[in-house]
């Protein structure tokens, strides 16, 4: 609900460093249209002065209880303590809020020399991340004296997530073709589920051609032709590089806005740092909080107010009216002058391209999130089964793959498996294999169901047992049971197997 005035709560945060400068331009341009009849912003404590007074989590109790009440917050870049102490304030919010999909538009401006502007080639897409999972889970281990491993989790409910995002808002801006990037010609199952649930969801959306590209050939294209593309969506860390590449492609991160957007939270920030060497100087660009803004005011249904402030920062820009990061023939203007411009050129269209159509009105849309008593569960198969077939255990040795083999073989005599392969990074060295592949301290030993044993006949418990007669002879780092889902294997092969 919007509060008692009837007005949509965003939490407000302004950041630190150049923050309060660009978040102030950004709010004087709101206030010159209708932005504040709609809206009330709810100033709220995070970043540095909090971290300085020895929270590590970067924000009060007061600012999570005002941000999950609103649902919506708006702020500006935060410093991250160097050393130990607190992390990045900003994945902290995006992963504990549930902020799961991370829009970024990259389009030309005008008066931002690039390569392509210069070629007279406009660039104008979106790149939808995945914001969660992927490796930045975090879970990271040192599995041997030489091997560090980092968990990537990729699961059918998050995927599901980020593709109805990235369908839902290209209907919403009129896109027609949405690409899914991604890795799965390697990783089968990961990126292999990434795509499915891609192509699955896709189905809802019948209005919306779904089409796939590799990244490598995805990042080759960008660069070649941007224009193919209107939208990509991708996983984390792969949105994360093509983002920054599509960055690079509109003139840096300064001109690239993101929304980070969740079922509940949504949060809408600068991409850029604090800027500590021009801050308090009145030189900083508000550009990117501003397009982060309009993306913003379109989340909350005002669309007029958006279209009306982006064909003026064109129009502003193109007049030649900049400040000092951007080069141009004008002396540069402040950040308060540049934000007296743009207010003041509101109703006036870009005449190098085509202006983004105002609608004669606009209704807010939003409703603020109910909080839910408990952690939601999410479930895509829920009908789903699965049988033991076996075990990888992963163990640290410095023994040759035969000699390996041999002891292993000896082991299993007696039990339900049978060892079927081993691999070291990856590369199948037993039973067959090249005495050319190098090996590491890190084995992965596989033991599968004799063919007398059906899977399914057995539960998990043979393959602990199993699990335990190894660890009397070897150092054990991990341990991963086999199981088919529905039938079908859910473990990958080695490479060579
Ligand atoms: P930075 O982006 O703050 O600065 C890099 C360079 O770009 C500097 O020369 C700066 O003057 C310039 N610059 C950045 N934004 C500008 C703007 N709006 N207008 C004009 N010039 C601009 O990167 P950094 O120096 O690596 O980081 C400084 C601090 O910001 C660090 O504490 C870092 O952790 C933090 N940071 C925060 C965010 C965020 O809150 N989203 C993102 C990146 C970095």
């Amino acid at each position: 609900m919007p509060d008692a005035t009837n007005k949509i709560r965003i939490a407000l945060a302004p950041g630190d460093g150049i923050g309060t400068e660009i978040m102030q331009a950004c709010l004087d341009i709101f206030k010159a249209t209708e932005v504040m009849d709609h809206v009330d912003f709810v100033p709220v404590e995070m970043g540095k002065s909090v971290f300085t007074k020895g929270d590590s989590r970067g924000m009060t109790d007061d600012a999570i209880d005002t941000l999950e009440s609103c649902g919506l917050i708006y702020k500006g870049p935060m410093e991250t303590p160097t050393g130990g102490g607190g992390k990045s304030i900003n994945v902290t919010l995006r992963k504990t809020f549930g902020a799961f999909a991370n829009l970024r538009h990259f389009q030309s401006l005008p008066g931002v020399e690039t390569v392509y502007s210069r070629a007279g080639v406009p660039v104008d897409f979106y790149v939808v991340r995945e914001n969660i999972e992927d490796t930045y889970g975090g879970i990271e281990h040192r599995l041997t004296a030489d091997v560090v491993e980092c968990k990537r989790l990729i699961s059918a409910p998050g995927c599901d997530q980020v593709h109805k995002f990235a369908f839902r808002t290209a209907e919403s801006f009129g896109i027609e073709t949405v690409h899914c990037g991604h890795k799965a010609n390697i990783m089968k199952m990961s990126d292999g589920l990434f795509l499915d649930r891609f192509y699955h969801t896709g189905r809802d959306y019948p209005g919306i051609e779904c089409k796939d590209v590799i990244i490598d050939a995805l990042c080759m294209n960008l660069v070649l032709r941007p224009n193919d593309y209107r939208m990509v969506v991708l996983p984390n860390l792969q949105g994360d590089i093509v983002s920054d590449l599509a960055a690079g492609l509109v003139g840096g991160l300064g001109f690239a806005p993101s929304a980070n957007i969740g079922e509940n939270v949504s949060i809408f920030e600068a991409v850029h740092g604090t800027a500590p060497d021009i801050a308090g100087q009145n030189k900083a660009n508000p550009t990117s909080l501003l397009l982060s803004g309009l993306i913003m005011l379109r989340h909350i249904g005002l669309k007029r107010c958006a279209a009306l402030i982006e064909n003026s920062l064109l129009y502003t820009l193109e007049s030649g009216v900049h400040t000092g990061d951007v080069k141009g023939e004008k002396d540069p203007v402040g950040t308060r002058e540049f934000a007296a411009a743009i207010a003041q050129n509101l109703g006036k269209d870009p005449s190098g391209r085509e202006a983004r159509p105002v609608p004669e009105s606009q209704a807010p849309t939003f409703t603020p999130p109910n909080r839910p008593r408990e952690n939601r569960l999410m479930r895509t198969f829920e009908t789903s089964t699965n049988r033991i077939a076996g075990c990888d255990i992963y163990i640290d040795t410095l023994l040759a793959p035969s000699e390996l083999a041999n002891k292993l073989s000896a082991i299993c005599t007696g039990t339900p498996f049978k060892l079927t392969m081993m691999s070291n990074r990856g590369t199948q060295v037993w039973p067959s294999g090249s005495v050319y592949t190098e090996v590491v301290d890190y084995y992965r030993v596989r033991f599968e169901l004799r063919d007398e044993t059906q899977a399914g006949h057995i539960g998990q418990l043979p393959t602990v047992w199993l699990l335990e007669k190894v660890a009397e002879k070897f150092v054990i780092t991990d341990f991963q049971p086999l199981k088919n889902y529905d039938g079908r294997p859910g473990y990958s092969l080695a490479q060579g197997q």
